[in-house]
């Protein structure tokens, strides 16, 4: 019998969901890249398009654990040393977490983890999981790649919109019952013509570039591995051998890497101020790509026009956070990438992964990011180690 110590996220306040606003989601069998969804063993154990993410909904997983006789824990207490999930860890094979909610997996955790042989991500961005120290204590390290990425596009392309359209501040004079056009319109643009670049072009940064094509735009990218020449063609892609490049040639930027120590802070002070005055900066990637004091004096300076985007540090975000209140910001909590839809996949593949773990099959190599104290798969394209 194993532990598996799973944390999600709270159940919504009014309690978990007896009804939901529709009553089935589109069925998703391919992604974008000919990438199959999650395929676990039946029985699923959830209906695609419940609530699974938090607590409650436990990511479908309780029929799996009942007949598969592990010891299921399932918390949102994550936090210091006190909490559920520091009191667990020592005994867990198996760690469950969620980017929207993570419980952060430092070294010093993983040191007390002794039997720890697991770190599985329920959605994709495994850097709260300390990577190296992982490698060290042979921990695989996977997360459910591609399966709400095109959630996150769909964010982008609403944050965009948001931002250079106005379109907050213009709803809350509609529910406030004014009627301020000139307050409304006066830093409201067209995106049409404008540059969009997106440093990172992976699964959802290239799939913000496709859904952004036909709004007229020119587009941009920089990242690690170039596209090919066929998709660079088929989106007149202007490329750029680095972030500092693009963000001095477009007027929105878009982050779409992932968090590791050398592109922690990329977007620093000296990178905002190579920003067109007036550019967007929209982050669904982690908030730690950027500095958030930078980004505060940026945007209230007046040389961003506004910064949106879901990803905070730490998670959740405290009440006094200055982002939350910073003017011309979009931000969310972290929910791009868990809508109803997303959950329904990121829950599929978790089972996927631990049928895979538990029956002594090879996890797909898309979905591992450290295995045999390296990285691999996924992981060993998209992030380093240093
Ligand atoms: P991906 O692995 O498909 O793509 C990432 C790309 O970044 C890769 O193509 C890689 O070559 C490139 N890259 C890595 N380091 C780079 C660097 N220093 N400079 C330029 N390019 C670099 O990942 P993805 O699925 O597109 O996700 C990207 C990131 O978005 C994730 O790592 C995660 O942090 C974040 N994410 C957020 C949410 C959310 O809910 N907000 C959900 C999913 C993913």
């Amino acid at each position: 019998m194993a532990t598996v110590l799973c944390v999600l996220y709270p159940d919504p306040i009014d309690g978990y969901p007896p009804r939901y606003v529709r009553d089935a989601i589109p069925v998703i069998t391919h992604y974008a890249d000919g990438q199959t969804a999650p395929t676990p063993k039946e029985p699923l154990g959830f209906k695609p398009g419940e609530l699974v993410g938090c607590v409650s909904g436990a990511l479908g997983l309780h029929q799996y654990m009942e007949a598969s006789g592990h010891r299921f824990i399932v918390t949102s207490d994550k936090d210091g040393p006190d909490s559920e999930f520091e009191k667990w860890l020592p005994e867990a094979d198996v760690v469950i977490s969620q980017p929207f909610w993570p419980a952060y997996l430092s070294a010093e955790r993983i040191a007390k983890a002794k039997k720890l042989k697991l770190a599985l991500t329920a959605g994709i961005g495994s850097d709260h999981v300390d990577l190296a120290a992982a490698a060290r204590a042979n921990i695989v390290v996977a997360e459910v790649t591609g399966s709400n990425s095109i959630g996150v596009a769909e964010h982008v392309v609403m944050s965009t919109l948001a931002l250079v359209r106005n379109f907050l501040p213009s709803h809350r004079f509609a529910e406030q019952g004014g009627w301020n056009i000139a307050d409304c319109v006066s830093r409201s643009y067209d995106i049409e013509g404008m540059h969009f670049g997106t440093v990172g072009a992976g699964r959802i940064g290239l799939a913000v570039l496709r859904r952004l094509k036909p709004f007229g735009l020119t587009l941009h990218y920089t990242q690690r591995h170039r596209l090919g020449a066929d998709v660079e063609r088929e989106l007149d892609l202007i490329y750029h051998p680095d972030a500092a490049s693009l963000a001095s040639a477009v007027d929105i930027v878009n982050l779409q890497i992932p968090l590791y120590p050398s592109t922690e802070n990329l977007f620093d002070a000296a990178m905002l101020a190579r920003m067109r005055r007036g550019a967007y900066l929209i982050n669904t990637a982690r908030a730690q790509l950027v500095d958030r004091d930078a980004v505060v004096d940026a945007v209230t300076s007046g040389h961003l026009a506004g910064y949106a985007g879901d990803v905070w540090f730490p998670e959740p975000a405290p009440a006094n956070h200055p982002w939350r209140t910073m003017p011309f910001n979009g931000m969310t909590p972290h929910v791009s990438g868990t809508s109803l839809s997303g959950q329904a996949r990121y829950a599929a593949g978790t089972l996927e992964i631990l049928q895979c773990f538990f029956d002594g099959k090879p996890i797909r190599p898309e979905y591992l990011i450290v295995d045999n104290g390296t990285l691999a798969g996924t992981g060993a394209k998209s992030y380093e180690m240093k």
